[in-house]
């Protein structure tokens, strides 16, 4: 095990489990960069990313990415340093990743829609060196808040831009453009050469239940092995072309749609949630695969699907409960469907093929890796409760983390005492054609769930209570027919009541993400509590979803 730049803030693997997952074969001896090295010698001349903007073949990505990671260092940017990403799903996002890492350094996946209050806190924990953006966004400047976000922040030197930087940073994509590919090659070997792939590689951000956004370390070994076993769960080969609308800076995004397809020499078809320049790419590109969250089961009705799913031998299901006529009417098109749990903290279950038509309909199905231990307990307790049962799932292996980044109180209440990590979901395991099978039962944890954006109510509340009229607030999760759910505050306020635009003031004036912004706001008097003196938030759920229904389904 090496001697970790991070010192106790990350909490290794036990070195026993570590020995035996890499005599097992699971773990590697590679970094990713060097992983993905590796595959791209071996297919070179195949795609491996087709994207809106563009597309690269292993070789072009391979050498790019060289050529890019020498760039970095010759800017000053050393092994271990974290880099922040706020990107969207572009070619240059798919260059920048392998350069960065090749470049040894440690991409930080926040996202294109944070602002200052997550970006200020997250990128001073980490210590962030670099800020990724990309420029042309639409109605938010990145380019310009990224320079916002230097001021006061003595670790965060560099600002790169995925775009034409105007001045304000340093253009990526031509960055090491005049560097000869065998010095660029030789300069990635050389960094990698100084990399355990024990390290932690990539800085992975909780959906988070507390106030504060919780960070997951991920280490080069775990999370390559993570990304290899889910394509070979689902079979895949160098002839697979997957499709992927969702963020591919999420950790599904990284993990299924980019290290998955690169891991067996497969390519990865980049699209975005327009459907109307999506649907059409993958009808092109002739995509076999897709992950699909709540908010794109619209694209199942759009009439361009059928042409965009013609060549789909997969479709997977992600992120809340698939309906059953859903499920029913994909396969009834001849559209093979499975599903997929899985989080940034590691645990992913699949129903990969052979599975019964009974467990790929209404469960998640089984973990990827047969050193994968998982448990249905009672809710924040350890013992099992039957299988049939609900209870909260925990989980253990080979590429479940071991404990948050520099987070030792939240890790004492987050794991068992044997290392288990709390999920916080709800499940329970099913008997099915003599196989074990789980399915995802709703949630304990107090997150929202907007579009598979995570929102942390906790978080939300106590931003709330930064307003100088709020004395008390509950946030709960409101049912939504396009995003699964989105987020209604309770307020008890002094004075005339607050108005929406309110609302959106405060938080705007608190550099606040959008999504976390409520959508629809409700007065009372007192926050109801529960007999212990509890926020009663199943009730103001149960009250808020009777208003949804009453009102047709939209509030
Ligand atoms: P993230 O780390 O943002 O990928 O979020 C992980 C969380 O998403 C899990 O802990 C679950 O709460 C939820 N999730 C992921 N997959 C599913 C699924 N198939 N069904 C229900 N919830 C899911």
């Amino acid at each position: 095990m090496s001697v970790s730049r991070w010192g106790d803030r990350v909490v290794p693997y036990p070195a026993d489990l570590v020995r035996e997952y890499r005599t097992g074969g699971l773990w590697g001896t590679r970094t990713i960069a060097d992983e993905f090295r590796a595959v791209a010698a071996a297919h070179p001349d195949r795609d491996a990313v087709v994207a809106l903007d563009g597309r690269l073949t292993f070789r072009e990505l391979d050498e790019g990415s060289d050529r890019l990671a020498a760039g970095l260092a010759g800017l000053g940017l050393a092994p271990g340093d974290p880099v922040l990403f706020q990107v969207t799903n572009r070619l240059g996002a798919v260059l920048a990743w392998y350069g960065v890492l090749k470049a040894g350094l440690v991409p930080v996946c926040t996202l294109a829609a944070h602002r200052g209050h997550e970006i200020g806190g997250i990128s001073r924990r980490v210590g962030a060196v670099a800020h990724l953006v990309e420029a042309g966004t639409g109605s938010f400047d990145l380019v310009a808040f990224a320079a916002e976000q230097q001021r006061g922040h003595p670790t965060l030197r560099h600002v790169l831009v995925l775009g034409d930087p105007d001045g304000a940073g340093v253009a990526i994509e031509t960055l090491g453009a005049g560097i000869d590919p065998a010095v660029a090659r030789r300069c990635v070997a050389e960094i990698q050469r100084g990399i355990d792939p024990d390290e932690v590689a990539v800085f992975q951000l909780s959906g988070g239940t507390t106030g504060v956004p919780k960070v997951i370390p991920r280490l080069h070994a775990e999370y390559w092995y993570n990304a290899a076993a889910y394509a070979r769960s689902w079979g895949w080969t160098p002839a697979t072309r997957v499709a992927h609308l969702i963020p591919i800076i999420h950790n599904a995004g990284i993990e299924c749609a980019v290290h998955a397809p690169h891991s067996v020499g497969a390519g990865l078809v980049l699209g975005s949630a327009d459907l109307a320049e999506s649907l059409p790419l993958m009808a092109m590109e002739k995509a076999t695969h897709v992950l699909l969250g709540h908010a794109h089961y619209r694209a199942f009705a759009d009439p361009r699907f059928p042409a965009a799913a013609a060549a789909l031998t997969q479709v997977i299901l992600s992120g809340a409960k698939v309906p059953t006529a859903l499920f029913d009417d994909l396969e009834r098109r001849g559209l093979w469907s499975g599903q997929l749990f899985g989080m940034g903290e590691g645990m992913f279950l699949t129903t990969p093929p052979g599975s019964p038509r009974q467990a790929r309909a209404t469960t998640v199905g089984t973990p990827l890796s047969p050193r994968d231990e998982i448990r249905v307990v009672e809710p924040g307790g350890e013992a099992e409760v039957p299988d049939g049962q609900v209870g909260e799932l925990i989980c253990r292996g080979p590429y479940t983390l071991r404990g948050y980044f520099d987070a030792p109180d939240v890790n004492r209440t987050a794991f068992t005492a044997d290392g288990f990590y709390r999920t916080g979901d709800l499940a329970t395991i099913h008997t099915i054609d003599g196989g074990r099978y789980v399915s995802i039962e709703g949630r304990i944890k107090d997150l929202i769930s907007r579009g598979g954006e995570k929102i942390s109510a906790e978080e939300v509340e106590w931003l709330l209570l930064r307003h100088p009229r709020i004395t008390a607030t509950a946030v709960v999760a409101m049912p939504d027919p396009r995003l699964g759910e989105r987020t209604c505050a309770y307020l008890v306020v002094e004075g005339e009541p607050l108005t929406l635009d309110d609302i959106r003031a405060h938080l705007a004036g608190l550099q606040v993400a959008k999504f976390k912004w409520p959508e629809h706001i409700e007065h009372l008097a007192e926050i109801p509590r529960t007999s212990v003196g509890k926020t009663d938030k199943k009730r103001l759920q149960a009250q808020i979803a009777a208003q949804v229904e009453a009102a047709g389904g939209v509030l």
